[in-house]
């Protein structure tokens, strides 16, 4: 059964976030601050953590940055729970590490519907890293092989420069996933210290690369975050 930590301090939002999950059948349980979490982190690993940014004894991005640093728990999976309108704290939760967010107040339909996509993307990864010796990333009509630096779209070679094969197969190999500018500048360009409309100018070259074949809608901009490819 798919067992989750929710980690939020305000204890009507714990209740009903607890009472739509196990309703979804999974397993739940709460903290109320990041003392607790690690003690519930400690007595079993949850498959998910929905962590609040703010709670009372330390902020939950803070402690993201620590789970992510730690080879024992980088891979967990973490959705943030951040308040409405603060775009810069959204960006702030991706950079740190989270798989995705949701901004309070949110309908539990859609909360439950972020949460089995981030398990989704999770398992897809595993199961793609069983099979890296090939070093090909598929997805949908895309087919990207790094060892040969070759893409194609159903079969037709798409020419890239070194830059845009690399954010394609960033892309590629995290469906659904957002990555704010500074992600893919670290990533990519393995520096900060670029001017972030260098992504910008390289995503419009690859999407010029990518017109009029079937993957031409496959990245998508997420307004005021960065980009994300949308799994076809
Ligand atoms: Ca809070």
């Amino acid at each position: 059964m798919t067992f989750l930590l929710i980690v939020e301090d305000e204890l009507p939002i714990r209740e009903l976030v607890s009472f739509v999950c196990e309703r979804e059948g999974f397993e739940v349980v709460g903290a109320a601050d990041v003392g607790e979490a690690c003690a519930a982190l400690k007595a079993r690993r949850p498959d998910l953590i929905l962590l609040d940014r703010m709670l009372p004894d330390r902020s939950g991005q803070s402690w993201l940055e620590d789970l992510k640093k730690d080879p024992e728990t980088a891979d967990l999976p973490v959705i943030m729970l951040t308040a409405r309108g603060e775009e810069r704290d959204r960006v702030e939760a991706l950079d740190a590490g989270a798989d995705d967010y949701i901004v309070k107040p949110f309908f539990p339909r859609e909360l439950v519907a972020r949460i089995r996509a981030v398990l989704r993307r999770q398992g897809q990864e595993k199961a793609r890293v069983e099979r890296s010796d090939e070093n090909i990333v598929r997805c949908g009509p895309l087919v990207m092989n790094e060892a040969r630096f070759e893409a194609s779209v159903d079969g037709v070679p798409v020419k890239l420069s070194g830059k845009e094969f690399r954010l394609l197969h960033l892309f590629a190999s995290h469906p659904g996933r957002v990555f704010s500018r500074a992600q893919l500048l670290e990533a990519v360009w393995e520096s900060v210290y670029v001017d972030e409309r260098t992504v910008d100018v390289h995503m419009l070259r690859l999407r010029k690369a990518l017109a009029g074949t079937a993957a031409e809608d496959l990245i998508e901009t997420v307004r005021g975050v960065g980009y994300r490819c949308r799994g076809l």
